[in-house]
């Protein structure tokens, strides 16, 4: 049974130039239908669910979910939870960018249900902020991350950009300090990835980006594991470090490849083995919900064994590794037996390790993930 739901609100207020995500600025008109078109989607949703279960988790993500004001999210959070339910200990994360939230907004969303918040901070560098094209300050991310403490947001997660343009270790170190400083429950740090089509795509093809070299982005890596390691922060995903007591469930669902709805313009939804990704286009998402045709654009269905090795995968991404019980029980198919040689392969170079109980990623093994992700797919 299903028990997390991820909204999606496509609205920034600028198009960051390395982003490749279903967000649209300059939408400003569209805000309220586009809410009732969610509201009506999640209606479908829940009117479709044979069995229903109180949700364990909620996210509500972008795009910029707080380019809308806090009432508005609010009243969309009080429609999913009359429809499907809360848990009494449910996670209820929303998004939220450093120049668009205040004292008020971030007490609003508090008091309005939302426990969990996640701070797009990316960099403590004004130079690489301008760089990315954020349309933030490294103050105006100090000053939400204190806001929202005030306002009672006791599970604050800070998300990080490294490997940019330009950047140097010493830079990404100060960054790192200073968001450490800041005692955040959660660091989510990604490395970036240029896209085409994107602006700094185009840049990179035509020779004018230039990004650090491998040895620098390697340094990096081991910087944030003794960092965070020092500050108390365990990594418990490739990207993802945390407190005791405070990993992101909701993302903990999709490592486990397990099922959740989805509702909203790009956003992705998996069940009964299906993936389903809804239109991009917030106008077009809210012209198909209003004529009653279908919002879906991309549908998967897997395999079994497909199925089986993508649990695998994203499985791998966590420290705890994948539970071979598990597997077995959920797909009929052990690691061991089904990958033989390549896996073999893989625990003698000591890039992975198998248990009675568990396959998972050793330390070493760490820095080369995407190399055994990519044998194991
Ligand atoms: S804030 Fe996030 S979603 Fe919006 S444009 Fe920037 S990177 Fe993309």
């Amino acid at each position: 049974m299903v028990s997390a739901l991820y909204i999606h609100i496509p609205f920034c207020v600028s198009k960051c130039r390395y982003c490749s995500f279903s967000s649209f600025a300059g939408l400003n008109g569209l805000y309220d239908r586009y809410l009732l078109n969610v509201k009506k989607e999640m209606d479908q949703i829940s009117a479709g669910c044979c069995k229903k279960m109180e949700l364990q988790t909620v996210f509500l993500g972008g795009g910029t979910p707080t380019v809308l004001d806090p009432e508005r999210l609010v009243n969309l959070l009080d429609h999913a939870e009359k429809l499907f339910g809360f848990a009494f200990d449910a996670e209820i994360s929303v998004e939220a960018n450093p120049g668009t939230v205040d004292g008020r907004a971030l007490e609003l969303l508090r008091q309005g249900g939302f426990d969990r918040l996640s701070l797009g901070v990316q960099s403590f560098s004004a130079d690489e902020l301008a760089m990315l094209g954020r349309c933030h300050s490294p103050m105006e991310a100090d000053a939400a991350f204190k806001a929202a403490r005030s306002a009672g947001f006791t599970n604050i997660s800070l998300d990080l950009m490294y490997g940019l343009p330009g950047q140097t270790i010493e830079s990404w170190r100060t960054t790192l300090i200073t968001a450490l400083t800041l005692e955040p429950e959660h660091l989510s740090m990604y490395q970036l990835t240029v896209e085409e089509g994107t602006p700094f795509g185009d840049l990179l093809a035509s020779g004018k980006l230039e990004l650090p070299d491998e040895d620098t982005v390697v340094a990096m890596d081991e910087l944030n594991l003794e960092l965070c390691g020092e500050a108390g922060l365990e990594m418990y995903e490739i990207s993802n470090f945390s407190r005791p007591g405070y990993r992101c469930r909701h993302n903990i669902n999709y490592w486990q490849n397990n099922e959740y709805h989805a509702a909203g313009a790009g956003a992705v939804s998996f069940s009964s083995g299906v993936r389903e990704k809804r239109f991009d286009d917030p106008r077009e998402y809210c012209r198909r919900v209003e004529a009653g045709d279908t919002v879906i654009t991309e549908r998967e269905e897997l395999t079994l064994e497909a199925s089986f090795r993508e649990t695998v995968v994203m499985g791998l991404r966590m420290m705890d590794g994948v539970e071979r019980e598990c597997l077995v029980a959920r797909f009929g198919l052990d690691p061991e037996r089904y990958y033989g040689e390549v896996l073999e392969k893989l625990v003698a170079q000591q890039l992975v390790e198998l248990t009675p109980t568990h396959l998972k990623v050793t330390p070493a093994g760490r820095l080369y993930s995407n190399i055994i992700l990519a044998e194991l797919v």
